[in-house]
């Protein structure tokens, strides 16, 4: 009997360990400011936005209006509002989605690993509400090197004098 007791510990501590790596990795339950059920985003977003803010999707290269958008401002989350990008640091990097060199402040995004195409890729996303954004690459332009690759479809603009 305490065989069968010492060998279920043992299973047990091997499932818990395997979970804490699991949630490590994914960096998943993270406390953001803006916390909101599924069902809630799904009527708050369209299903565009919820494919790429809540799914981790990517929409098509050359399909955001933002692409082109070339005036003074700030482009803010589409699902909270929080200032992600300063219209200064949009460049156009040629893959087909809007490209930045850096976030609007060391606050403004969040990043973790992501192994979708089964090898890593930085993920960024929102650090208010958590919504994925787009990737970061290290081959964009000086000040930073960095290029965020960010989908338009999770962005709204706001023009700014
Ligand atoms: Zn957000």
């Amino acid at each position: 009997m305490p065989r069968i007791i010492t060998a279920l510990f043992a299973a047990l501590c091997l499932c818990f360990g395997l979970v804490t790596i699991a949630m490590a990795e994914s960096g998943a339950p993270q406390a953001y400011e803006v916390q909101k059920t599924d069902a809630e985003w799904r009527t708050d977003l369209t299903a565009q936005q919820y494919n790429i803010l809540r799914g981790h999707g990517t929409e098509r290269p050359h399909s955001s209006s933002l692409l082109k958008e070339k005036r003074h401002g700030m482009f803010v989350c589409a699902a909270c509002g929080h200032e992600v990008f300063l219209s200064e640091t949009k460049y156009e990097s040629g893959t087909g989605w809007p490209s930045f060199y850096q976030p609007a402040s060391q606050s403004a995004v969040g990043t973790s690993t992501d192994y979708k195409l089964g090898y890593p890729r930085t993920e960024v996303h929102c650090a208010r509400c958590g919504g994925h954004l787009g990737h970061v690459f290290n081959d964009g332009p000086q000040p930073t090197g960095l290029r965020y690759c960010i989908n338009g479809a999770a962005l709204n603009f706001t023009p700014r004098p």
